[in-house]
């Protein structure tokens, strides 16, 4: 069953088509600015005449539904189409960011599933809007398509309540559902499952610490194949330094720099998200490219940058080694996760040698491939997994349409 895997943004749409019985790639791609002035789709198709090229085509997107009607149209065409028509989307994935503490897993979508999305539009209004408009334009133009929700907070409902309590009036808890949810679950729940299965041990037997480190960042600390803590909180805002995101800080600096900056708290929310993190201490860099380049060349606050982004990480580790008293596997992943090979090998020397951790530098220089790159004589088996989000929804979708 072909899978049409559909990530919608508020100006962005990022799409695949997977075969989901053999978890091949038939198609992938984006569509940027839709809704701006300059909107493109970009199309790479994985098989056909046209197999491994990359298409980009320039054209005005006013809204949702234009992207997804190009997109479909793309994958149609006669030259460098994937399939013959769109009967062969047997059904639709949809990456959806929060579901919540009703939508703990993934869901067939029906009505009351979307009552339930728009509910969560509340604790996510940056993303779940931009998602319903995804479904509702796929349903609009494949009416009789099974579409499934996969939502980024679900796998972090296991969680205990000592973890997802914050020290605040319970009541604001049971009014206000304020609590820990965490990101990026899809990939965390992939990530640590490879883990297993690389390894050949049963999921459920092991402690893995999942380090998804891209322009988001989030750890995850997985005991027996449930998520037990995670770095990000309310909001994608806390936990790790990252990119733009300032992470964990203290909440009374927020007031104290509307009364300094002579700012809103709307405008310091802002700065908080797009201005801080990584950014903000490198003095406008974001790419972890530019800060590993501005290492090698000493620039100090490139340096300070990286300091602050592997002390984070390398704490939290150890937080989350506590936390389910012990750890058996550490794993890497996302974009900085997957290609920062010096940067893992600092951690793993400055900050866990106490555990036992000894790298294997050859297998750390491996970049692009789901490696161990800790010695056999390692404590810990420290791993660097790609992750693949859209395979993970792709695969639940197929479940789920079939039952
Ligand atoms: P993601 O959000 O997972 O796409 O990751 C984005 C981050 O990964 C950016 O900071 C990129 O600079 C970084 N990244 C991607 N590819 C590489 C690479 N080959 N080497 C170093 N960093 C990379």
């Amino acid at each position: 069953m072909n899978v049409f895997v559909v990530n919608c943004g508020s100006s962005s749409l990022k799409y695949q088509l997977i075969d989901a019985q053999s978890e091949v790639v038939l198609a992938k791609g984006l569509c940027e600015r839709i809704g701006i002035e300059g909107s493109q789709i970009v199309y790479k198709p994985a098989r056909g005449k046209r197999s491994g090229d990359k298409i980009v085509i320039q054209s005005p997107m006013p809204d949702h539904t234009n992207a997804i009607r190009m997109v479909l149209e793309c994958l149609v065409n006669e030259d460098y189409g994937v399939i013959g028509s769109l009967e062969e989307i047997g059904a639709i994935g949809h990456r959806v960011a929060h579901g919540g503490e009703k939508l703990a897993s993934s869901v067939v979508i029906d009505d009351e599933v979307l009552k339930d999305i728009e509910e969560c539009c509340e604790l996510a209004p940056l993303h779940n809007p931009a998602n319903l408009i995804g479904i509702n334009v796929c349903h609009d133009l494949m009416p009789h398509v099974p579409m499934v929700a996969v939502f980024d907070t679900a796998f972090h409902q296991t969680m205990p309540e000592k973890a997802y309590l914050y020290g605040l009036p319970y009541r604001y808890y049971t009014d206000y559902k304020i609590r820990r949810y965490g990101f990026h679950g899809t990939s965390h729940s992939y990530v640590s499952k490879k883990a297993a299965q690389i390894l050949d041990k049963p999921y459920e037997s092991l402690k893995t610490i999942v380090c998804h480190l891209g322009n988001g960042a989030s750890i995850c600390a997985v005991k027996n194949g449930k998520s037990v803590d995670t770095s990000m909180g309310f909001t994608p805002v806390a936990g790790l330094v990252m990119g733009t995101r300032c992470g964990d800080i203290d909440p009374a600096i927020v007031d104290y720099l509307v009364e300094k900056e002579h700012k809103t708290v709307h405008e310091i929310n802002t700065i908080l998200n797009k201005e801080s993190g990584i950014y903000g201490l490198s003095g406008g860099l974001v790419d972890f490219r530019d800060i590993r380049k501005g290492c090698q060349e000493g620039d100090e606050k490139c340096l300070r940058a990286m300091d602050v982004f592997m002390y984070n990480i390398a704490t939290r580790v150890g937080a989350y080694a506590a936390a389910m008293n012990g750890v058996d596997v550490i794993v890497f992943t996302a974009g900085i996760g997957e290609n920062g090979d010096q940067m893992r090998k600092d951690i793993c020397e400055q900050y866990w040698s106490y555990m036992g951790i000894k790298i294997d530098d050859e297998k750390n220089r491996l970049s692009g491939e789901d490696v161990v790159i800790s010695t056999p004589d390692s404590k810990v088996t420290v791993m660097v997994i790609g992750t693949n989000e859209e395979l993970m929804i792709a695969r639940e979708t197929m479940a789920l349409v079939k039952e």
